[in-house]
C-alpha cells in the first residue's frame, strides 16, 4: 500500500473518486495540472485537521490544505502523490461578540457569511475580495487577502486578531490574543497570516468586527483614457481624502463587463473608477475627492441611491466572471508606489503591443494594487508562451517602479521564478529556515510561496 492510501484509508471522511481529485487539483488562477492527487480529506472538526496531519507526518504524505479553491496563484493546485485537506465542510460561526466586536469562525466559512453574521449587529468583517460570496475565511487568512474596502481598512492581517493552528506534526498552536493591543513574543499570528498554507493548517480565527458607517457616498467616475483615471486616482491620495473603495476599470474591461451584463459603461468612458467614501464625513470627503478628479474626468455620477451604488459596486466584482466567459484568464497582481498608477498603465499598454497578448486592467488603485488579467484561448496554456513572458515582464515593470510581485494573490506555484528577484538571497534563506523549522519533513503544500 502507498503512503497516501495508508492516510485516506485511515481516514472516515476520504474520496478518491475522479471528480473530487480533478476538483481538488486547481483553483481559479486558469493552472492546468498534468497529474491528479491522490485522494480528498473532507475536514469536519479541528480533531479531523489534528489526526491527519499525524498520520500524514507518519507516512510522510505531503499535504495540500484548501479552502474555497478561489485562489489566484494555484496554491491549492494538487498533484500525483499528494492528498488534499479540504476544510470546506468547516463552515461554524462558533462565537460573534457585538460588544467585544469579535467573530470566532471555523475556516471554511464565506467570507459573505462573515458579514452577513455581522451585519445583524451593525457591524462588519472589512476584508472583502471581489470573491467574498464564494471564498473562505480559512483561504483568506492563508493569502493575507485584500479587497475593496482595504484601501481604508487595510488588509486580512489587520483583522485577525487569534489563530488555532494545526502544525505539520499534529501539535495544536495558538497564535495572536483576543486583545486588540499585545505585544508578547514574536508575532506568529502575523506570520501565519499570509503563509499560503505552508506553516499550519487554521483550524479557527478569532476576527475582529467593525462598526458599519453610518452612511457611504459613493461615485462613478467616467475619464477619457486609463492614464487619465490613473492620474486623477493619484490625485485623491494627494488630496488626503481617504477613500473607503477607490477602484478603477479600464476601456477593455468595461466592454467586458457591458457585455456579460448588459450595461453601457464603455459608451461613457475609455476607463473608470468607483469610489466610496464612508462615516460621518462621507459627503465632506467626497466633494474634496470630486475636486480633485475634475482635471482629469469626463463626466461623473453620484449614486442616488443604496440600490444604485450596489449596482455599481457588482459591475466591479463582475470583472473577472466577465473575462472568463472569453477565454482563460491570468491574473497578474502587482503592486506599485501610489503616485506611478500612470507610469505603470503607460507600461503595460507597451508590454500589451509588443507581446501581442491582450491584457484588461482592474485595479484596487488607492492602494497601487494592479490585477492586469491576460486572456488566452481556452486550450492556451499561462504557465509558458507569452501568456508567462507577459507576466514575466509585468513583474519587473512593477519592480522598476519600486513594486511588488504580488499586491494580495500569494505567489502560490505560479509566481516562484521571481521571488528571489524581489526578495533577494538572505531574506529568502531566512525564510525557507523558518518554514523548515515549522515543517522539518516538507509536507505541507510542496513547492508552493517560498
Ligand atoms: C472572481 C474572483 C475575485 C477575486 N477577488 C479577490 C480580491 O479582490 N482580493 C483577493 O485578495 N483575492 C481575490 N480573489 C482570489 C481568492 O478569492 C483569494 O485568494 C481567497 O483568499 C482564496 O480563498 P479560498 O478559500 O478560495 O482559498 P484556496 O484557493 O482554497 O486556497 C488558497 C491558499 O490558502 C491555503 N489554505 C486554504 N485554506 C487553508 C487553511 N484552513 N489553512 C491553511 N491554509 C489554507 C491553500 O493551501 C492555498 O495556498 C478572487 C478570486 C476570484 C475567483
Amino acid at each position: 500500500m502507498t503512503a497516501s492510501a495508508a492516510l485516506l484509508n485511515a481516514s472516515a471522511n476520504a474520496s478518491t473518486t475522479h471528480d473530487d481529485r480533478l476538483r481538488a487539483s486547481t483553483d481559479r488562477s486558469g493552472y492546468v495540472p498534468s497529474t491528479l492527487p491522490d485522494g480528498v480529506i473532507y475536514a469536519e472538526t479541528a480533531d479531523d485537521v489534528v489526526n491527519t496531519m499525524k498520520l500524514a507526518s507518519a507516512h510522510q504524505v505531503p499535504v495540500v490544505p484548501r479552502g474555497a479553491g478561489t485562489g489566484l496563484a494555484a496554491g491549492a493546485a494538487a498533484k500525483a502523490g499528494e492528498v488534499v485537506l479540504d476544510m470546506s465542510r468547516m463552515t461554524r460561526i462558533l462565537h460573534l461578540d457585538p460588544v467585544e466586536q469579535i467573530a470566532v469562525v471555523e475556516p471554511g466559512v464565506l467570507n459573505a457569511a462573515v458579514n452577513a453574521a455581522a451585519a445583524a449587529h451593525g457591524l462588519f468583517y472589512a476584508p472583502d475580495p471581489a470573491s467574498t460570496a464564494i471564498c473562505s475565511i480559512g483561504g483568506n487568512i492563508a493569502t493575507n487577502a485584500g479587497g475593496m474596502l482595504c484601501a481604508k481598512y487595510g488588509v486580512t492581517r489587520e483583522s485577525v486578531l487569534a489563530l488555532r493552528v494545526v502544525l505539520p506534526d499534529g501539535r495544536m498552536l495558538r497564535t495572536g490574543r483576543e486583545t486588540i493591543k499585545g505585544v508578547t513574543g514574536y508575532d506568529l499570528n502575523a506570520l501565519m497570516i499570509g503563509s499560503e498554507g505552508t506553516l499550519g493548517v487554521v483550524v479557527e480565527a478569532t476576527l475582529r468586527l467593525r462598526p458599519r458607517p453610518i452612511q457611504t457616498a459613493t461615485v462613478a467616475v467616467y475619464f477619457p483614457d486609463v492614464a487619465a483615471a490613473a492620474r486623477a486616482a493619484s490625485a485623491i491620495i494627494a488630496a488626503r481624502v481617504q477613500p473607503s473603495v477607490l477602484e478603477l476599470m479600464d476601456g477593455p474591461t468595461l466592454e467586458a463587463v457591458d457585455a456579460a451584463q448588459g450595461t453601457n459603461h464603455r459608451a461613457r468612458g475609455g476607463a473608470f473608477l468607483l469610489a466610496q467614501t464612508d462615516g460621518y464625513g462621507a459627503a465632506l470627503e467626497q466633494d474634496v475627492l470630486i475636486e480633485a478628479i475634475q482635471p482629469f474626468a469626463s463626466s461623473y455620477e453620484k449614486a442616488a441611491d443604496t440600490e444604485h451604488a450596489d449596482a455599481l459596486v457588482a459591475t466591479r466584482r463582475e470583472a473577472i466572471p466577465a473575462l472568463e466567459r472569453m477565454g482563460r484568464v491570468s491574473i497578474c497582481d502587482i503592486g506599485v508606489p501610489r503616485n506611478r498608477l500612470a507610469d505603470v498603465f503607460a507600461g503595460l499598454e507597451d508590454i500589451c503591443r509588443h507581446t501581442g497578448v491582450r491584457i484588461f486592467n482592474v485595479a484596487h488603485a488607492a492602494d497601487g494594487n494592479l490585477h492586469p488579467m491576460i486572456v488566452v484561448d481556452p486550450d492556451e496554456s499561462i504557465t509558458e508562451g507569452p501568456a508567462k513572458a507577459a507576466l514575466a515582464e509585468m513583474f519587473y515593470l512593477a519592480k522598476r517602479l519600486g513594486g511588488t510581485l504580488t499586491g494580495e494573490h500569494g505567489v502560490g506555484l505560479l509566481k516562484r521564478d521571481w521571488l528571489q528577484d524581489e526578495l533577494g538571497d538572505i531574506s529568502l534563506e531566512l525564510q525557507r529556515s523558518i518554514r523548515n523549522v515549522f515543517d522539518p519533513l516538507g509536507i505541507l503544500n510542496p513547492g508552493k510561496a517560498i
